[in-house]
Protein backbone atom coordinates (compact mmCIF):
# COMPACT_ATOMS: atom_id res chain seq x y z
CA UNK A 1 0.00 0.00 0.00
CA UNK A 2 1.43 3.57 -0.85
CA UNK A 3 0.35 5.97 1.69
CA UNK A 4 -0.74 9.11 0.04
CA UNK A 5 -2.42 11.25 2.82
CA UNK A 6 -1.90 10.99 6.39
CA UNK A 7 -4.03 13.34 8.27
CA UNK A 8 -4.61 13.81 11.73
CA UNK A 9 -8.07 13.69 12.72
CA UNK A 10 -8.68 14.30 16.87
CA UNK A 11 -7.58 13.11 20.31
CA UNK A 12 -10.45 11.69 23.12
CA UNK A 13 -9.90 10.76 26.52
CA UNK A 14 -13.69 8.49 25.82
CA UNK A 15 -14.30 6.06 22.85
CA UNK A 16 -17.62 7.60 22.42
CA UNK A 17 -16.26 10.62 21.39
CA UNK A 18 -14.54 9.08 18.68
CA UNK A 19 -14.75 10.05 15.01
CA UNK A 20 -17.78 7.87 13.11
CA UNK A 21 -16.81 4.32 12.94
CA UNK A 22 -17.41 3.73 9.10
CA UNK A 23 -13.65 3.09 8.42
CA UNK A 24 -11.55 0.10 9.44
CA UNK A 25 -9.95 1.27 12.26
CA UNK A 26 -6.34 0.08 13.91
CA UNK A 27 -4.74 0.53 17.01
CA UNK A 28 -1.53 1.10 18.10
CA UNK A 29 -0.75 0.05 21.90
CA UNK A 30 2.60 -1.21 23.72
CA UNK A 31 4.57 0.30 26.86
CA UNK A 32 5.60 3.80 26.70
CA UNK A 33 8.66 4.47 24.86
CA UNK A 34 8.86 1.17 22.87
CA UNK A 35 9.08 2.87 19.91
CA UNK A 36 5.19 3.51 18.82
CA UNK A 37 5.28 6.82 17.89
CA UNK A 38 8.92 6.55 16.05
CA UNK A 39 6.98 3.52 13.81
CA UNK A 40 3.72 5.25 13.30
CA UNK A 41 5.82 7.51 11.54
CA UNK A 42 7.58 5.19 9.94
CA UNK A 43 4.72 3.01 8.92
CA UNK A 44 2.76 6.79 7.22
CA UNK A 45 6.35 8.22 6.24
CA UNK A 46 6.11 11.51 7.93
CA UNK A 47 8.25 12.83 10.27
CA UNK A 48 6.48 13.97 13.16
CA UNK A 49 2.52 12.74 12.52
CA UNK A 50 2.66 10.75 15.90
CA UNK A 51 4.92 12.65 18.55
CA UNK A 52 7.69 11.02 19.65
CA UNK A 53 9.24 12.07 22.95
CA UNK A 54 11.70 11.76 25.37
CA UNK A 55 9.47 12.05 28.39
CA UNK A 56 7.58 7.72 27.84
CA UNK A 57 3.78 8.20 29.21
CA UNK A 58 3.05 11.81 27.23
CA UNK A 59 0.37 10.39 24.63
CA UNK A 60 -2.33 9.63 26.64
CA UNK A 61 -5.46 10.30 24.58
CA UNK A 62 -7.04 7.77 22.27
CA UNK A 63 -5.78 10.03 18.89
CA UNK A 64 -7.24 8.83 15.54
CA UNK A 65 -5.00 9.39 12.07
CA UNK A 66 -7.13 8.75 8.72
CA UNK A 67 -4.93 7.31 5.75
CA UNK A 68 -5.49 7.58 2.26
CA UNK A 69 -9.00 9.06 3.40
CA UNK A 70 -9.74 4.61 3.69
CA UNK A 71 -8.68 3.91 7.04
CA UNK A 72 -8.17 5.03 10.48
CA UNK A 73 -4.60 4.63 12.49
CA UNK A 74 -5.36 4.72 16.21
CA UNK A 75 -2.55 5.66 18.41
CA UNK A 76 -3.11 4.56 22.38
CA UNK A 77 -1.37 5.93 25.12
CA UNK A 78 1.24 3.94 26.51
CA UNK A 79 1.06 1.55 29.05
CA UNK A 80 3.05 0.67 32.41
CA UNK A 81 4.93 4.00 32.83
CA UNK A 82 6.21 3.90 36.19
CA UNK A 83 6.14 7.53 36.86
CA UNK A 84 2.61 8.32 36.56
CA UNK A 85 0.42 7.60 39.61
CA UNK A 86 -1.50 4.39 39.99
CA UNK A 87 -5.06 5.98 39.61
CA UNK A 88 -3.40 8.02 36.32
CA UNK A 89 -2.77 4.66 35.15
CA UNK A 90 -5.95 3.00 36.06
CA UNK A 91 -7.57 6.11 34.25
CA UNK A 92 -5.49 5.24 30.88
CA UNK A 93 -6.33 1.57 31.84
CA UNK A 94 -10.19 2.06 31.44
CA UNK A 95 -10.16 4.26 29.04
CA UNK A 96 -8.08 1.97 26.80
CA UNK A 97 -10.05 -0.48 28.03
CA UNK A 98 -13.03 0.77 27.19
CA UNK A 99 -12.45 2.11 23.39
CA UNK A 100 -10.84 -1.49 22.56
CA UNK A 101 -13.70 -3.31 23.99
CA UNK A 102 -16.61 -1.14 22.33
CA UNK A 103 -14.50 0.66 18.98
CA UNK A 104 -16.79 -1.22 16.17
CA UNK A 105 -14.35 -0.45 13.55
CA UNK A 106 -11.53 -1.85 15.36
CA UNK A 107 -9.91 -4.72 13.26
CA UNK A 108 -7.10 -5.89 14.90
CA UNK A 109 -4.86 -4.27 17.15
CA UNK A 110 -0.98 -4.00 17.20
CA UNK A 111 0.45 -4.90 20.13
CA UNK A 112 4.54 -3.46 20.16
CA UNK A 113 7.37 -5.12 22.52
CA UNK A 114 11.10 -3.87 22.45
CA UNK A 115 12.84 -6.77 20.70
CA UNK A 116 15.74 -6.19 22.97
CA UNK A 117 13.38 -7.10 25.80
CA UNK A 118 12.49 -10.36 27.77
CA UNK A 119 8.91 -10.94 27.43
CA UNK A 120 7.51 -8.54 30.17
CA UNK A 121 4.62 -9.82 32.08
CA UNK A 122 2.84 -6.21 31.19
CA UNK A 123 2.76 -7.10 27.67
CA UNK A 124 1.89 -10.98 28.28
CA UNK A 125 -1.17 -9.70 30.24
CA UNK A 126 -2.06 -7.21 28.39
CA UNK A 127 -2.12 -9.80 25.12
CA UNK A 128 -4.58 -12.24 27.31
CA UNK A 129 -6.81 -9.27 28.38
CA UNK A 130 -7.85 -8.54 25.03
CA UNK A 131 -7.25 -12.12 23.63
CA UNK A 132 -10.16 -13.15 26.25
CA UNK A 133 -12.04 -9.96 25.08
CA UNK A 134 -12.06 -11.17 21.62
CA UNK A 135 -9.81 -8.75 20.25
CA UNK A 136 -7.16 -9.69 17.40
CA UNK A 137 -4.00 -8.39 17.82
CA UNK A 138 -0.40 -8.60 16.26
CA UNK A 139 2.73 -8.33 18.08
CA UNK A 140 5.28 -6.17 16.61
CA UNK A 141 9.09 -6.19 17.98
CA UNK A 142 10.41 -2.64 17.35
CA UNK A 143 13.92 -1.45 17.91
CA UNK A 144 15.36 -4.33 15.23
CA UNK A 145 18.23 -2.80 14.11
CA UNK A 146 19.91 -2.87 18.01
CA UNK A 147 20.32 -6.07 17.55
CA UNK A 148 22.12 -8.42 14.83
CA UNK A 149 20.25 -11.03 12.83
CA UNK A 150 20.88 -13.58 14.45
CA UNK A 151 20.47 -12.06 17.90
CA UNK A 152 16.81 -10.82 16.79
CA UNK A 153 16.59 -14.47 15.45
CA UNK A 154 17.01 -16.04 19.14
CA UNK A 155 15.33 -13.06 20.93
CA UNK A 156 11.80 -13.79 18.92
CA UNK A 157 12.13 -17.61 19.78
CA UNK A 158 12.57 -16.78 23.37
CA UNK A 159 9.16 -14.91 23.07
CA UNK A 160 7.51 -18.12 21.01
CA UNK A 161 8.89 -19.98 23.60
CA UNK A 162 7.71 -17.78 26.10
CA UNK A 163 4.05 -17.44 24.56
CA UNK A 164 3.68 -20.88 23.84
CA UNK A 165 3.64 -22.12 27.92
CA UNK A 166 -0.07 -20.20 28.13
CA UNK A 167 -1.19 -19.99 24.15
CA UNK A 168 -1.72 -22.62 21.61
CA UNK A 169 -0.10 -20.73 18.94
CA UNK A 170 2.65 -17.62 18.68
CA UNK A 171 0.15 -15.12 17.35
CA UNK A 172 1.46 -13.56 13.87
CA UNK A 173 4.20 -10.99 14.32
CA UNK A 174 6.21 -8.51 12.70
CA UNK A 175 9.94 -7.12 13.09
CA UNK A 176 10.18 -3.87 12.76
CA UNK A 177 12.90 -1.10 13.19
CA UNK A 178 11.60 2.73 12.73
CA UNK A 179 15.55 3.45 11.82
CA UNK A 180 15.66 1.20 8.53
CA UNK A 181 11.83 1.70 8.02
CA UNK A 182 12.19 -2.48 8.19
CA UNK A 183 8.59 -4.11 9.01
CA UNK A 184 6.72 -1.39 7.50
CA UNK A 185 5.77 -3.25 4.22
CA UNK A 186 4.56 -5.95 5.72
CA UNK A 187 2.62 -4.25 8.15
CA UNK A 188 1.16 -2.06 5.60
CA UNK A 189 0.09 -5.50 3.47
CA UNK A 190 -1.57 -6.76 6.69
CA UNK A 191 -3.65 -3.58 7.05
CA UNK A 192 -4.53 -4.12 3.46
CA UNK A 193 -5.29 -7.36 3.51
CA UNK A 194 -8.20 -6.61 6.18
CA UNK A 195 -9.03 -3.28 4.74
CA UNK A 196 -10.36 -5.72 1.87
CA UNK A 197 -12.19 -8.06 4.37
P1 LIG B 1 6.96 5.81 22.23
O1 LIG B 1 7.06 6.40 23.61
O2 LIG B 1 6.58 4.37 22.29
O3 LIG B 1 6.13 6.59 21.27
O4 LIG B 1 8.47 5.77 21.66
P2 LIG B 1 9.23 6.75 20.67
O5 LIG B 1 8.84 6.49 19.26
O6 LIG B 1 9.15 8.15 21.17
O7 LIG B 1 10.70 6.16 20.82
C1 LIG B 1 11.35 6.05 22.09
C2 LIG B 1 12.86 6.10 21.88
O8 LIG B 1 13.28 4.96 21.14
C3 LIG B 1 13.32 7.32 21.10
O9 LIG B 1 14.57 7.72 21.63
C4 LIG B 1 13.47 6.78 19.68
O10 LIG B 1 14.44 7.48 18.94
C5 LIG B 1 13.93 5.35 19.93
N1 LIG B 1 13.48 4.45 18.85
C6 LIG B 1 12.21 4.26 18.44
N2 LIG B 1 12.15 3.36 17.44
C7 LIG B 1 13.43 2.98 17.20
C8 LIG B 1 14.03 2.04 16.26
O11 LIG B 1 13.37 1.38 15.43
N3 LIG B 1 15.38 1.91 16.33
C9 LIG B 1 16.15 2.61 17.22
N4 LIG B 1 17.47 2.39 17.21
N5 LIG B 1 15.62 3.48 18.11
C10 LIG B 1 14.28 3.67 18.10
Amino acid sequence: MKITQANFVQSNSEYQKCPVPDKPEYAFIGRSNVGKSSLINSIVQRKDLAKTSQTPGKTQLINHFLINQTWYLVDLPGYGYAKVSKTEREKFGTMIHDYLTNRENLLCTFVLVDIRHEPQKVDMEFMASIANSGIPFYIVFTKADKLSKTQVENHVEVYKTKMLETWEEMPQYFVTSSVKGSGREEILAAIDELNLG
